[in-house]
This record gives structure tokens, sequence and C-alpha cells, in this order.
């Protein structure tokens, strides 16, 4: 033990679980990773989900339902505002049209016009301000759209103008606005769409006056406009639900990475055997406390502590009870520090080292007593030692980073380890500070 020091990096073996010492320890890791982890466990695995994203219709499982339509909330409610106000202005300029191929219904078509636009604005603006369901936003819309349509034919019904039934293909530009702007449902969408060519179809029936042949040519034209914007729609709601997928698989795993190095690094710094902090943590908060000692003036103490007649335990009890009685010491000591400011870690063999956020010598002289105490009262069988006390032991030694001849962390920890080995000459199963 003479000549180690805390720099000396002689590293424990496997570690084995987290050590509760400080607000930034791998325990409070763990608590933040915790509500990420009951976030995701009742969603459907990975593979599951990469699965779903693969077939071709994407069909989301109800578990995911509520959390698509909030991620399409977040992603599409502005596109679908721009589009309603877009929709909305060219319905609005649709008067000029008006204006020049049906002049006879400019007036009405420009006050109609104007009352719709105002109440398709206060409607979707109002919708799209306080509803947060997208099934519904969604549909503003396409549902604007069949509210405008019957009036548009009502204005080319009425007028006389020659051109009304080539200005009927105008009619176009609705289905194919009413679909294009569909991101998250199909099926409603579709059932709006073929109301909105109910509609058209209804009109441009009328307008034909009985005729055949214009409301044929009309419908070759419209259906494949129809359906290529239905088309149109239902891979956008497909895409849009591939996406999503793909957007929680990357959460997925960016989560599980998150996990994984919070679990990596708790191991880093436990000791396998024992369960408590190992020579790397002890080394990097030693330096910590004593940054913070020459910095800020914060004091603080060092035990070092060794279990007594380690070597006749092992062998007459043997290594794999030598090893549990190592553990068990560990975890005394953890327990009986528990409520004081203090990190204890395995230091190496049977040696454990206590860095104490104090440097009042009455509190490290109780802490040191406390651990002897607790060590002594478990009463470990230990019927081989020389001293013929029967039980396990430890001996302590240490002091505070104030003391006279401190100079550097090296120089506390090997002072530290001779007041140890005072107190092992002195008869062990004792502490030994500097007064
Ligand atoms: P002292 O009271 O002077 O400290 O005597 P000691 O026998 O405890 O000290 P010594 O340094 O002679 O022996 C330490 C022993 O600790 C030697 C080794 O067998 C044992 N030891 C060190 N690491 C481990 C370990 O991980 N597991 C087990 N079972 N034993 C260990
Ligand atoms: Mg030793
Ligand atoms: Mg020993």
């Amino acid at each position: 033990m003479p000549g180690t020091t805390f720099n000396d990096k002689r590293q424990s073996r496997r570690p084995r679980r987290a050590q509760s010492f400080g607000p930034s320890g791998p325990a409070a890791v763990g608590r933040g990773t915790l509500a990420a982890k009951k976030m995701y466990e009742s969603l459907p695995s990975d593979t599951e989900l990469a699965r779903l994203a693969r077939t071709p219709l994407c069909l989301l499982p109800r578990s995911l339902l509520r959390r698509y339509l909030a991620y399409q909330f977040r992603h599409q409610r502005r596109f679908l505002l721009l589009i309603n106000v877009l929709g909305q202005l060219a319905f609005l300029s649709y008067w000029l049209a008006d204006a020049y191929v049906i002049p006879d219904m400019a007036r009405e078509s420009l006050f109609t016009r104007s009352g719709l636009v105002l109440l398709a604005v206060a409607a979707s603006q109002s919708a799209l301000r306080w509803c947060r369901d997208m099934r519904v936003l969604d549909l503003v819309l396409p549902l604007s759209i069949l509210m405008v349509v019957p009036f548009w034919y009502g204005l080319l019904e009425r007028s006389a103008s020659p051109a009304v039934q080539t200005y009927q293909y105008a009619a176009l530009i609705f289905i194919v606005l009413a679909n294009l702007c569909v991101r998250v449902r199909f099926v409603p969408a579709l059932l709006v769409s073929l109301l909105i060519s109910a509609v058209i179809l209804d009109g441009s029936r009328r307008l034909s006056h009985g005729q055949h042949e214009p409301q044929i040519v009309f419908l070759l034209v419209y259906l494949p406009v129809l359906l290529f914007s239905l088309f149109i729609s239902w891979s956008n709601t497909v895409a849009g639900r591939r996406t999503f997928l793909r957007h929680h698989m990357a959460r997925h795993a960016s989560h599980a990475l998150t996990r994984a190095n919070a679990q990596l690094s708790a191991l880093v710094r436990t000791d396998a055997l024992t369960g408590i902090a190992n020579r790397r943590h002890l080394d990097g908060q030693a330096h910590r406390y004593w940054d913070g000692y020459r910095q800020h003036g914060q004091g603080f103490g060092l035990l070092m502590v060794d279990i007594d007649y380690f070597k006749a335990f092992n062998d007459h009890y043997g290594h794999p009870a030598g090893d549990a009685c190592l553990a068990q010491v560990a975890r005394l000591l953890e327990s009986e520090l528990r409520k004081a400011e203090c990190l204890v870690g395995r230091y190496g063999g049977e040696e454990f080292a206590v860095l104490v956020g104090t440097d009042d010598a009455g509190d490290l002289s109780r802490i040191a007593q406390r651990m002897v105490q607790a060590v002594r009262a478990h009463g470990i069988r230990h019927a081989h030692r020389p001293d013929g006390l029967g039980i396990v032991t430890i001996s302590v030694g240490g002091l505070k980073c104030t003391a006279a001849g401190v100079g550097s962390l090296q120089s506390l920890q090997s002072q530290a380890d001779a007041l140890l080995y005072q107190a092992k000459r002195s008869g062990r199963n004792r502490a030994c500070l500097e007064p």
C-alpha cells in the first residue's frame, strides 16, 4: 500500500451495479431514462415497427394512433394553415375568371365569394387554432370545398353566357385541391371527395340540359383527374404513416443509445465484486474534491480502510468466501455512510477509501469509528486470525486535507496510508486519525 496514490490506476474487475453517490451519479441518469422506458414499453417492438413500415399500406396499430395524430399535428398544422389560406385566396381570385366568362354573374359572384371566403376563413382559422384533432383538421379544406361547389354551379346555371359549358371544366380545380391537401386519413377524405364529385357531376348534368354528349365528355375528363388526385391523396397519407414509423424507430434507437450510455457510464465507475465505486471513480472524485479545496477552500477528509488479517481469512475459508466477505464489508460501509456526505469505493484488494465532504476533525473521527464499529458489530466469523478475536474487523487511517504537511493529493493519500498502518501496528480493529 505505501507508495500507491490516487493516480495509480489499478483497475478493478468487471463492474456490477450503479453507485449512488452525488446528484450526477448513475442513479440519477437511471431515473432520467425511466420515464423514456415507461413511455415506450407499451409500444410495438422495433422489429414490428420496421415490418409495418415495409408493408404497402403502413397501417398503424391502435396503440400508435394517438401518437401518430399528435405527430401529424406537430408536423402538418403549419401546412394545413397555409394550404387553407392559399385555397381561400385562389377561390377569391376566381372572381376575375367569373367576371370575364360569366359577366352577368360578376356582381353576385363577388358578393358570394367574399361572403363564403369570410365564412371559410373564420371556420378554418378557429378550427386550426382550437382543434387539436388532426382527423378533423385534415378535412377542413375538403369540407370548405364541398360547401362552395354548389354555389359556383348555381352561378353557372343562372348565367346566360355561352361559355358556361367550357367554363365548368374549371371545377376540376376543386377536386384537385380537395385531394392534394389531405395528409392524415384517406378514407374520410375519399368520402368527402366522392360527395364533392357527386355535386360536380350533378351540376354538370343540370348544365347539359338533358344532352348526354357534354356530360360524357365532362365525365371522361373528370374521372381521370379524380382518380389521379385520389391516388396522390392516398400516397400522401401512406407516406405520412411511413415517415412517422421511421421517426418513431429513430427515437427508439436514440433512447436505447441513451440508456446504453447511462449503463456504460455506471459500469465504468462501479466495482464488479462489491458494487460500490471503483478505483477509477474514486480517483476522479478525489481530484474533484482536491480542486474544490484549492479553488474554493472546500475542505474534505480522506479515510483509508483495510480488512484485518484478510489473507488468513482467504487461506482458511477460500477465495469465494473471501469475495463474499469483501462484498459484505463494502455493503456495511456503504450503508453506514449513506446519510453522511461521503463517497466510499474499493481502492483495490481488501482496501477501501472514503472521501468525506468535511474537514471537521470530530466528524471524520466519528465516521471512522462508526465504520469500525459497524463491521465489528456485524460479527462475520474469522476463526483463524492470529490475535484470536474470532471476527472480521477493519482498521482505518485518515486525515483532513487541511492537515499540516498536506501539499498535494498524493501527500494526503500517503499520510492516510501511514495512519492506517499506525492503526494496524497499534493492534488493528481501530481508527487512527490525525488529531
Ligand atoms: P493486514 O491485517 O495487515 O491488512 O493483513 P492482511 O492479511 O489483510 O493483508 P495482506 O496484504 O497480507 O493480504 C491481503 C489479502 O487480500 C491477500 C489476498 O489474498 C486478499 N485479496 C485481495 N484482493 C482480493 C479479492 O478480490 N478477493 C479475495 N477473496 N481476496 C483478495
Ligand atoms: Mg491490505
Ligand atoms: Mg488487510
